[in-house]
């Protein structure tokens, strides 16, 4: 007890003397080991720092394995490892919509980074009004667009750590010339599937930007974010559009319950038309640490595999 206790208090005071730090040096990492301590928010981006940042940074992710950011609330256990952090990465476009209010705060204190900022608005999907999503969050499902979230990642490792730029900088470009190749993997994978059975149905609207960059139409039975609930209307809707299209499969996803689209099945089977289950996709959230789908690249390859294999 008492030997936490001291610990603890150990801890308080490193918080209280890094955070007085950043006040007079916010540009420059500040931690003893010489890395550069690096919170971030969905799996997506941790990837990205730990891919980009290698050995020269320490990367926390906040969010994990199956885990929805949409409705994800920072614990006290977060805010310690944001306050720990010498610079947070998060999506932004209020994905993280339950954490607009502590980035706000953050940003004050520390660079505070969401890598959607240097993507062209006008490349953006419009979002939920309703929501109070302005524009889709969902970028990463477009990897062209996640190739700007890297070059963000990049340069803001830069502005914090000049003396580790040329290898920030060899690692992005080695990055990046591997999602070039995924892009085209995708494309060619997407359009192998016939035209008329190119149809991805999911549980929540998570893949319009993989849609619009990949020619396949989108159906999500749930609005663009999670935190509003699919109605009889939509369950109905999306029920006849299987049954009078003869879809063969739609898709559950890691980090969204399967309510909702099974009975959507059982609705199209009342009807006669058998839809199964195409797979499970990644969506908000990557597969479990250790695994091909637990990086980025990985859980692109899986999805885009799941789709071909169940509507080819
Ligand atoms: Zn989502």
């Amino acid at each position: 007890m008492v030997k936490r206790f001291v610990l603890s208090m150990l801890m308080l005071l490193l918080v209280i003397s890094t955070t007085t730090a950043c006040s007079n040096a916010n540009a420059t990492k500040k931690n003893s080991d010489g890395k550069v301590n690096v919170t971030t928010t969905v799996g997506m981006i941790t990837d990205i720092v730990k891919v980009v940042g290698g050995e020269h940074v320490n990367v926390v992710g906040l969010m994990g394995s199956g885990v929805d950011p949409h409705l994800y609330k920072a614990s006290q256990g977060d805010i310690k490892k944001l306050d720990q952090a010498d610079i947070i990465f998060y999506n932004g476009l209020h994905l993280e919509g339950k954490m607009v209010e502590i980035f706000e705060r953050m940003a004050k204190k520390k660079p505070t980074v969401a890598v959607s900022d240097n993507i062209d608005r006008s490349s953006l999907r419009l979002g939920n009004e309703d929501m109070g999503t302005e524009y889709d969050p969902h970028i990463w499902f477009n990897v062209a667009h996640w190739m700007k979230a890297t070059e963000s990642v990049r340069d803001s490792l830069i502005e914090i750590d000049p003396a580790h730029k040329e290898v920030y900088e060899e690692n992005a470009a080695n990055y990046l010339k591997q999602l070039e190749e995924l892009d085209n993997e995708v494309r060619e994978k997407i359009a192998s599937i016939p035209e008329s059975g190119r149809v991805l149905v999911t549980a929540h609207d998570a893949f319009g930007y993989f849609g619009d960059a990949y020619d396949i139409r989108v159906m999500g039975l749930q609005g663009i974010s999670t935190a509003s609930e699919a109605g009889t209307k939509d369950l109905i809707d999306l029920r006849d559009y299987l049954v009078n299209n003869q879809i063969k499969a739609v898709f559950i996803e890691s980090s969204v319950p399967r309510k909702a689209i099974d009975a959507v099945i059982q609705g199209a089977s009342e009807k006669g038309h058998n839809v199964e289950i195409g797979g499970e996709l990644f969506s908000d959230a990557m597969g479990e640490d250790g695994t091909p789908e637990g990086t980025y690249i990985g859980m692109v390859r899986h999805n885009v595999n799941t789709i071909v294999n169940a509507l080819k």
